[in-house]
């Protein structure tokens, strides 16, 4: 066996003994038998996810109907799960609400962003980000005279910081390497030049303590279905910083949920008051209910304590690999670098990712040659990303991967 490693399986069962988050794991339903690793694309199920939705389900909505909106506080849904999704990323309560997806939302604070640097027509975003922030930055400077997407590194952007440059979009968390960005820096110097700063968290929320007010952002957007184990197709939310929404900004997504009287049924649209004017439509509730099931178990756990485990365990995992044949380690090593997820680049990497799953270790493919593993501290263990390095190796050395049937692609990779 060629695993390089300076740690045993029993120093990693040793680490298990000692951690303070190995509770947590009793909060999540995994299946036996299997190594999750890719919660930075879809969440573990918490155990009490299925009771409470069959409740809101049941009871809310099959028992209770109509009358939820006002007796089950539906309608204040999207406001209370902001105010307590917003510790997580450092906001104030009134800067955040719960809706729409990442998507949709980035549509918003875009358009938003945009109007409140009228002059400026340059928006500036990664050429190797999420592909859907790049689609949605086409589609809404498309709307707007003059104006015009050009996608740079996050490396070479202060040379392209020119008087023209409305608005800088960036993931945190680069969803392929996993590079962590240093949003405090960043932010300042986009806003130094005169232009907003609008970050996508969708991998740094749950996986590390983000800090929006800290770091001085302007906008931000993400998902609840990855570190945050909300489910398939859970809403998203949105940031605000509190100076902006003073200002009352507009958006054009101009749904009855964002007006300040959506009942009274009027024929014109009067923006809500602060953080509901990015609202559009009814919030999907079920999706909700089941983001409210998480943050009462993010309520519990200690974000420090977190961030801690998953260097650890990234660390770990590093070690384990980077002597593998073929195998070249993508993720920045250094700590200030790196978000919660090991990114290694294979030739081969989609037929090994497969023969990995079919032994129980599931990570995922990302086109050309990334194999993503995401690590989520609060239910892995040391000894299951030694046993996940293990599998790789193993699947490496024995030449597994070349069967036919691990080369056969889904639709998802
Ligand atoms: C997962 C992810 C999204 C998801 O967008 P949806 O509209 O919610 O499907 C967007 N941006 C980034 C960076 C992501 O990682």
């Amino acid at each position: 066996m060629t695993l390089t490693t300076r740690t045993t399986r029993e120093e990693c069962a040793a680490l298990d003994a000692a951690d303070p988050l190995a509770a947590f794991r009793e909060e999540f339903a995994l299946p036996p038998g299997v190594i999750y690793l890719d919660g930075n694309s879809l969440g573990a199920l918490p155990v009490r996810t299925p009771q409470r939705v069959a409740q809101v389900v049941e009871q809310e909505w099959g028992h209770d109907l109509i009358r939820s909106w006002n007796d089950a506080g539906w309608f204040e849904q999207p406001y209370r799960l902001g105010r307590r999704l917003a510790p997580l990323i450092g906001a104030g309560p009134q800067e955040v609400v719960v809706c729409d997806t990442t998507s949709v939302n980035l549509f918003k604070v875009l358009s938003a962003a945009l109007a409140l640097r009228p002059g400026r027509r340059t928006v500036l975003g990664d050429g190797e980000a999420f592909p859907t922030d790049l689609y949605i930055a086409e589609g809404v400077t498309g709307l707007v005279e003059g104006a015009r997407q050009v996608l740079v590194r996050p490396e070479e952007l202060d040379a392209h910081l020119d008087a023209d440059v409305a608005v800088v979009v960036l993931s945190h968390v680069d969803y392929r390497t996993g590079e962590l960005l240093d949003m405090p820096g960043i932010t300042a110097r986009v806003q130094a030049a005169g232009a907003l700063m609008i970050w996508d968290v969708c991998h740094s929320a749950g996986a590390l303590p983000v800090e929006l007010g800290a770091a001085g952002a302007d906008f931000a957007v993400g998902c609840t279905y990855k570190y945050l184990n909300s489910g398939p197709g859970a809403p998203a939310f949105l940031y605000v910083a509190e100076r902006h929404l003073a200002a009352g900004p507009t958006q054009p997504l101009s749904g009855w949920f964002g007006h300040a009287r959506p009942f009274a049924f009027e024929p014109g649209y009067e923006a809500k008051p602060g953080i509901g004017r990015f609202l559009t439509s009814s919030p999907s509730l079920l999706g909700q209910a089941a983001l409210g099931v998480s943050l009462d178990v993010w309520e519990r756990a200690d974000l420090a304590a977190i961030r801690a485990k998953s260097l650890a365990l990234t660390d770990l995992f590093v070690s384990l690999v980077e002597d593998l044949d073929g195998v070249e380690v993508v993720t920045p090593r250094e700590h200030a670098r790196r978000g919660s997820q090991v990114a290694l680049r294979h030739a081969d990497g989609y037929p090994v990712v497969q023969a990995l799953i079919a032994r129980g270790v599931i990570g995922d493919f990302r086109a050309p040659d990334l194999m993503r593993f995401g690590f989520t501290p609060l239910y892995l263990s040391y000894t299951e990303v030694w046993d996940a390095a293990r599998h790789l190796a193993e699947v490496l050395e024995s030449g597994e991967w070349r069967e036919e049937r691990f080369s056969r692609r889904g639709e998802v990779t």
